[in-house]
């Protein structure tokens, strides 16, 4: 049977994997033992419990998986020629795994809540619970950022502890520019509800040496002459997500150390290596993962193996899906032309999660 290695098991990767398994023999390698999901921050600082129910799943939970064998530890190199990829594991020890074809889907590094460290349970467990408590403490809140993170964050933390004073800090004139301008339209009227401070205009100066990986309480200063903003809890969410490819050799990668790839996700001259996700250079958006392209990338990986055509992957020119996660209310889903789609509450914990997520998309999660 050929192998296929899956390099990152994250949203992308377990579903890649879900979709060979069986058909392939999978090795999944991640620095997580569990699919720890890059979604939903603003539940996930709010409501730790609720998020992790939804979006930190143990690899044996997955019915899918259980065809796969999955490695916990961290890719430190790939062969090419050879075809082999090395990883280190927490014990100190290293090994390496051969491969007939290659599947990147390291992600990206993106705040405190998305970084590739080799983690256990307990330490995902820890890093939870410290956010949150973090936030719970403070009695102002200055979310920074203009896309998707920022604004479920200060929905979500305004929505859990509405005594707080929070703010949203964006540098254009309205957040999610990426997203149809209807989606502002309508959470913008959902944030003032909630009574978060709306402030556009406002680029902040990332401090010397900065990563943006934790919550800080120094002022901000603003780089477009505002006067510096303090608050107890600065949340910095800014989109600036750098990829997890320092394993991988420069020829894979374009300018800014994204994987590149064809339309058929498969990296130029490297037939047998394929990449997804965040990490891969698919379009200005990088949106393979929410398009859900695992399904074309396991079958295109399939007729490689069979010398069959491939087919491309096309993506929308807007973002689109959930923006604030599942509310009292219910989910509401943004369509790529700002429409809504709205699941009512009921239907989130008796359709939506058991039958269409947990069924439909990961073909199976045991309780
Ligand atoms: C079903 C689904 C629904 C979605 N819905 C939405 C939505 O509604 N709204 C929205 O904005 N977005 C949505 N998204 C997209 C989401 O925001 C991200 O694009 C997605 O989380 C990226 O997945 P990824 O697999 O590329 O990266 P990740 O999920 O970050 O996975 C990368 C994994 O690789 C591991 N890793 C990194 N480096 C190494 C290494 N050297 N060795 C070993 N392991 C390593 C990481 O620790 C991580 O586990 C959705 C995605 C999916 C799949």
């Amino acid at each position: 049977m050929k192998r296929v290695v899956i390099a990152g098991l994250g949203d992308s990767g377990v579903l890649t994997a879900i979709r060979l398994a069986g058909h392939v023999d999978v090795v999944g390698v991640s620095t997580k033992p569990a699919l720890v999901s890059g979604q939903e921050l603003g539940i996930r600082l709010s409501r730790p419990d609720d998020w992790a129910r939804d979006y930190w799943i143990s690899f044996d939970r997955f019915r899918g998986l259980d065809r796969a064998r999955t490695v916990h530890g961290t890719l430190t190199g790939v062969d090419l020629a050879a075809r082999t990829v090395s990883i280190a594991h927490g014990d100190g020890t290293t090994r390496t795994e051969d491969y007939d074809a290659l599947v990147i889907s390291t992600g990206v590094a993106n705040g405190f809540w998305r970084q590739p460290r080799l983690q256990s349970s307990k330490d995902i467990r820890v890093d939870l619970q410290a956010a949150h408590d973090r936030l719970a403490a403070a009695e102002s809140i200055a979310v920074v950022g203009g896309g998707a993170a920022a604004v479920s964050s200060a929905a979500n933390l305004a929505r859990t502890w509405p005594a707080k004073r929070t703010e949203l800090y964006f540098p254009g004139e309205r957040p999610l520019p990426t997203h149809h301008s209807r989606v502002w339209g309508r959470l913008r009227r959902e944030l003032t509800d909630l009574d978060v401070g709306l402030n556009g205009g406002h680029r902040a100066v990332v401090p010397d040496g900065f990563a943006c990986d934790e919550i800080t309480a120094a002022p901000v200063r603003w780089s477009t002459g505002q006067v510096p903003v303090s608050a107890d809890a600065v949340l910095w969410a800014i989109g600036r997500a750098r990829p997890n490819t320092g394993w991988l050799p420069t020829e894979l990668l374009d300018d800014d150390g994204f994987v590149r790839v064809t339309p058929d996700l498969r990296v130029p001259g490297h037939d047998a290596v394929f990449a997804i996700g965040d990490v891969a250079a698919t379009d200005p958006l990088r949106s393979s993962a929410r398009n859900r392209a695992d399904a074309l990338l396991a079958r295109n990986v399939r007729a490689h193996f069979d010398g069959k055509p491939l087919r491309s992957y096309r993506a929308p020119t807007r973002r689109w899906g959930s923006v604030l996660g599942a509310q009292p209310d219910g989910l509401e889903v943004f369509t790529p032309n700002g429409r809504a789609v709205r699941f009512p509450a009921w239907s989130i914990d008796r359709i939506l999660t058991p039958l269409i997520v947990h069924q439909g998309i990961y073909r199976g999660v045991r309780d």
